[in-house]
């Protein structure tokens, strides 16, 4: 049996876990914490970082800092996961969703200016598989039309865009915003968990105090106010201690996680390149000005039924591959609201993408089963 994802922890997540409950403190904002958001802060060139209990949660913090209002317009792929969508229909937003790159799943850079009317108020492109969207492409639209641009890098970690100046820089330091994911089907895990990157000097401190339930308390406890109370709206954004420990045993072992997820991806690619030219069947496209996280390895089939003949074969030998995204704009939920566009290359990531499995312990002997399995279907 090979699932399509399993958690793997360092083995330091217990010690450091311990050590927190021997600080006396396990809520909020603690040791490890700050060591978390240290380390992120230095080694990616983020401004600033707050910890919080999901990216979902770092989502709906963004839609609060920008001030979203009902009647506001957000921008944002449809081929992606619900809370990119959630965190700004909660708040009253109208969404509109753009198209897939045709090469990539990722938003379609260029379709994004025809979508801009005087009521938008941000773009959120999505970095899939942590591969780059063309942020030169998306900030410049965004600056021309005094719009935010908030990074959806949930699963993005340690992955990087190469500007035209030649300049490379970590994905979730370009936007005004942006969040990452922790969750276990992530590269770096803590259960549930994300953060919310503040790059944008004037959110700097109404970040802290809404991830603080509104509060002042993080400039209380720093000596900057000498009482706390409520100062703005907020809510309870932050992850305990526990979570920030089992964290920090995980950014410390990222160089190994991160060489072996990407080993393992080389493999996938090697094995199956033949196999796609014969088949026309994609493999993972990274456009030069993107960097590889090897957070994923997918396919994109002819049709639906070739997708279902590999999972079929891969299920017969206890192998599961999934897919995923049911298109934002035909979902249940929100497909009376859509405008009625047609999104051709989404739609075809909906029915066509297929995502093998992808974690630090599958074994070598395990990848090439899986591909000599779906190079057996024509
Ligand atoms: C995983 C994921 C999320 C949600 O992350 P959580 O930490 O589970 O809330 C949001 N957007 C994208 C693109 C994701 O892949």
């Amino acid at each position: 049996m090979i699932p399509f994802n399993k958690p793997y922890s360092t083995g330091l997540e217990l010690t450091y876990i311990s050590d927190a409950l021997s600080t006396g403190k396990i809520s909020g904002n603690g040791k490890y914490t700050k060591k978390c958001q240290d380390f992120f802060e230095t080694k990616y060139g983020f401004k600033k970082t707050l910890l919080t209990t999901s990216c979902t949660d770092a989502l709906e913090m963004a839609a609060l800092l920008i001030g979203i209002e009902p009647g506001d317009e957000v921008i944002m792929p449809s081929y992606t996961f619900v809370s990119t969508a959630n965190a700004f229909a909660l708040r009253g937003a109208k969404i509109v969703f753009a198209d897939s790159r045709p090469d990539h799943p990722g938003i379609f850079e260029e379709s994004i200016e025809l979508l801009i009317t005087k009521n938008t108020k941000a773009i959120v492109p999505v970095h899939y598989a942590g591969v780059a969207c063309d942020m030169d492409v998306i900030m410049d639209i965004a600056n021309r039309h005094n719009l935010y641009v908030i990074e959806d890098a949930a699963q993005a970690i340690d992955s990087f865009y190469i500007g035209k100046d030649g300049i490379k820089r970590a994905l979730g330091s370009i936007g005004h915003l942006s969040c990452f994911s922790f969750h276990e089907t992530k590269n770096i895990i803590s259960g549930e968990g994300g953060m919310l990157v503040i790059n944008h000097e004037p959110f700097l401190r109404r970040a802290e105090i809404i991830w603080e339930k509104g509060t002042d308390r993080a400039a209380f406890f720093r000596g900057e106010v000498d009482k706390y109370g409520w100062v703005d709206i907020g809510s309870s954004f932050l992850p305990s201690e526990i979570i920030a420990a089992f964290l920090f045993a995980q950014l410390e072992n990222l160089e190994k996680i991160q060489k072996r997820r990407l080993y393992l991806w080389e493999m996938y690619y090697q094995n199956l390149e033949e196999y796609s030219l014969l088949t026309k069947i994609r493999l993972p496209k990274i456009p030069n000005f993107a960097t590889n996280n090897a957070h994923m390895f997918y396919l994109v089939c002819k049709n639906v039924d070739q997708r279902t003949k590999i999972i079929e074969a891969l299920k017969n030998e206890g192998i599961l591959a999934v897919f995923h995204y049911v298109s934002l704009h035909s979902s249940k939920y929100f497909g009376t609201k859509h405008d009625g566009r047609k999104l051709m290359n989404t739609d075809n990531y909906s029915d066509c993408l297929l995502r093998l499995p992808m974690y630090y312990e599958l074994s070598d002997l395990e990848v090439l089963k899986i591909t000599e399995i779906i190079k057996k279907v024509k």
